[in-house]
């Protein structure tokens, strides 16, 4: 069996202070129909990243209004993970060779998990290209008639041919594709289900519930930030498509103006990830030992009550991708009342509204600019910050993401 990842319990009702109104409702109007059916989402991992903290909201949720739902993990070996975040570059658009020897390692691990899959589904959910081909293997019991859907969290506008070729005809097999933006969908997909849905935020999860401010000051000095001072920050796995290095890089123009400023840059180091710890090094050397910047991760015990401190304390949020499926770590920051500045890519498109809740910036200079900018006007930064908040609660909480997936799932 593939390994089934354990949950907190959630309660729907408990959101209903948050959203707005008549969410609830519609939302137990909608499950109805579906009270006892079996869901099943797999990943590939069950921590770091957009997917995991989706799947730990999205899943409990569903239990909630009485849709038996799991999410399992599948097995993967540090060689299969190579070659998946090689995939997942390429369909980023990066050059990457795909060999046949990476081919053979990918298929004999989905081989191996679909091998091992378990239970008779009336759903099953399968994220990214990681456990994509699994439809193709897993043998379903005489007489299923489980509905396949495959969640692609990946920009593919740009995705590089010879790799998204492979894929393509393991993802037809699917009943439905959801995808962020209806931009990311390759033209050549033939599939008679593509839905668009972007991902959400919990609003009551540890990363995002309200957290007193002497308690936000407290962990900020337990790693070294001086709470008075301008904080900047960027929360997000160290990899190059999050430009860790153009951060410093525009840290360094906003020091020379403000030379108290701080930066924090904090990223998990998810096992799927086999890239992180080489780019964490490549961003310390960009820091240069410089003491107004502070590297962090979860090996110095940054879990989600700290980045919900760090986003709290920053004044600025910035996410600064060059590529981006959606960056949750905006509608967090967005959702804290911090005005966000974000690479125009992606899902940050959708969530900053250039110049009212944010900045949307296409280089470093612009980034440390409209840093800056919200730096010298800090009531103006908190006036973007308040109206991003509400923008979030209209458009990117978990109860609009779980609207969306029961409507697919009766539609199905
Ligand atoms: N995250 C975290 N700890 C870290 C870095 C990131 O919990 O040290 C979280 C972050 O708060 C966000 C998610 O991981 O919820 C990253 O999602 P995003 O969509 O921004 O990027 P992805 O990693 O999926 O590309």
């Amino acid at each position: 069996m593939l390994e089934r990842v354990p949950l907190l319990a959630k309660e729907l009702d408990d959101y209903a202070d948050v959203v707005e109104p008549g969410t609830i409702e519609r939302i137990r109007a909608l499950a109805e129909p579906l009270r006892g059916a079996r869901v099943l989402h797999v990943n590939a991992t069950a921590y770091g990243g957009g997917v995991a903290e989706l799947l730990s909201t999205h899943v409990a949720l569903l239990r909630s209004v009485g849709i038996e739902s799991e999410w399992q993990v599948m097995s993967g070996s540090d060689e299969f993970f190579a070659v998946t975040k090689a995939v997942h570059n390429a369909l980023q658009g990066a050059q990457v060779e795909w060999t046949p020897a990476m081919q053979q390692i990918y298929l004999e691990r989905v081989l191996h998990n679909a091998l091992i899959f378990e239970g008779d589904w009336d759903y099953v959910v399968m994220h990214d290209p990681q456990p994509a081909a699994m439809r193709e293997f897993v043998r379903q019991p005489e007489g299923s008639n489980t509905k396949w859907v495959w969640r692609c969290h990946i920009d593919l506008t740009d995705a590089n041919p010879q790799v998204w070729e492979f894929f393509r005809p393991y993802v037809e097999q699917y009943d439905a594709s959801v995808f962020t933006m209806p931009q990311f969908v390759p033209a050549s997909l033939q599939m008679s289900r593509v839905v668009h849905a972007p991902p959400c935020i919990d609003p009551l999860s540890v990363k995002n519930l309200y957290l007193a401010q002497p308690f936000v000051d407290e962990i900020s000095k337990s790693y070294g930030l001086r709470p008075n001072d301008p904080i900047i920050c960027q929360i997000s796995r160290f990899d190059p498509w999050k430009d860790p290095v153009g951060v410093i890089e525009a840290f360094r123009i906003v020091q020379a103006q403000c030379p108290t400023a701080q930066l924090v840059l904090a990223g998990s180091m998810a096992t799927d990830d086999p890239e992180g710890f080489h780019y964490w090094e490549v961003s310390e050397a960009a820091a240069a030992g410089d003491p107004n910047i502070h590297l962090l991760s979860n090996i110095q015990q940054v879990g989600s009550v700290q980045i919900n401190a760090f986003q709290r304390a920053a004044d600025v949020v910035v996410q600064k991708s060059l590529r981006e499926g959606f960056g949750l770590t905006v509608s967090e920051g967005l959702w804290k009342g911090r005005p966000v500045v974000g690479g125009r890519c992606g899902g940050i498109t959708l969530q900053i509204e250039d110049g009212v809740d944010g900045y949307l910036v296409d280089s470093v200079e612009s980034c440390a600019q409209r840093v800056l900018e919200l730096l010298l006007d800090p009531d103006r930064a908190d006036k973007m910050g308040a109206t991003g908040r509400e923008h979030v609660r209209h458009s990117f909480l978990s109860t609009r993401e779980l609207e969306d997936w029961l409507r697919l799932l009766v539609a199905l």
